[in-house]
């Protein structure tokens, strides 16, 4: 998508005026978050998998202790599954921790224990898609890259075009918004606003540094909101994914036996049930049956 190209003040083009705008924040209000204190592309590679469904706010603690645990890809590779999963204790969606074990064994097979820097290479790890290549390239390796999530693809919904966006839409924008030379320190500011200001409930448009310039706030936030989705978010208590998680948390303490399968998923009274969702695990590669017990992989 092209960007828009009005000057806004002499010889200043809109894309320009918006880089200016989020740098010039960026400066005195990013956050202060571990993974931002480094360029380690497997500390990055493992914060942006834990930060894929879980808020910054929550992922710091978790994010010390995995990279204490497993500092490079060689040693979680080596660690095994069942390592990773108990070093994933408390995030959720456990899944994630057997894909970051995946890639970091294809790393070390592969490219001899180093992150690879291509998108190319990124994208042929397992478990990783355009989304976490491109926050490894722009984060770890300064690539010119622009890094679009949830909160990004919302901010450039109300700010730069006043409708919504659709992925493909947004990612093109971003691209054509991307100061030269900035990648990092723009693509983390965005996430920034998005995250803290440009909120998807209630944005503070008084305080945010693209009001000068926001489509959708110059349009006195007309409804509908540009950004709005539709959010269906599943029921979690009594849901599978429920027992789920609590098989996993069981299994991190040691092998359950089968007849005590339903109480550990939290539904004693329903064995079949239970029994249904540990073969759920099993074919995801997140236990296995072993002599009569289900346990970690
Ligand atoms: S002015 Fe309001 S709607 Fe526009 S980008 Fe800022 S917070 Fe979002």
């Amino acid at each position: 998508m092209a960007v828009p190209t009005a000057t806004t003040s002499g010889t200043e083009s809109r894309g320009a005026q918006f880089a200016r705008l989020v740098l010039d924040w960026g400066t005195g209000h990013r956050r202060d978050l571990p993974w931002r204190a480094t360029r380690d592309p497997w500390r990055i590679l493992s914060s942006e998998v834990m930060l894929q469904q879980t808020q910054a706010s929550r992922v710091v603690a978790h994010y010390e202790r995995w990279v204490a645990a497993f500092p490079d890809p060689p040693a979680c590779a080596l660690a095994g599954p069942a390592a990773a999963l108990r070093a994933w204790a408390g995030l959720g969606y456990n899944g994630r921790a057997l894909r970051l074990h995946a890639a970091a064994v294809a790393i070390t097979e592969r490219h001899g224990g180093r992150v690879p820097q291509s998108a190319e290479e990124l994208e042929a790890l397992p478990g990783i898609g355009p989304y976490t290549a491109r926050a490894v390239m722009a984060f770890a390796f300064g690539t010119q890259v622009a890094v679009v999530e949830t909160n990004v693809v919302r901010l450039l919904s109300r700010a730069v075009v006043g409708r919504r966006l659709t992925a493909s839409e947004a990612q093109a924008t971003a691209d054509g918004l991307l100061p030269e030379g900035a990648a990092w320190e723009y693509n983390q500011t965005l996430f920034d606003i998005g995250a803290t200001v440009c909120r998807r409930r209630s944005p503070e448009c008084g305080v945010c540094p693209l009001r000068p310039m926001c489509a959708w706030a110059a349009a006195g936030r007309v409804e509908p909101d540009p950004a709005a989705t539709v959010h269906r978010q599943a029921r979690f208590v009594g849901s599978d994914r429920q027992g789920r998680g609590r098989l996993v948390d069981a299994l991190r303490s040691g092998p359950v036996p089968r007849p005590e399968v339903a109480s550990a998923a939290g539904w004693p009274g329903d064995f079949e049930r239970a029994l249904r969702v540990a073969e759920g695990l099993v074919h995801d590669g997140l236990a296995r049956w072993h002599r009569g017990a289900l346990t970690l992989p």
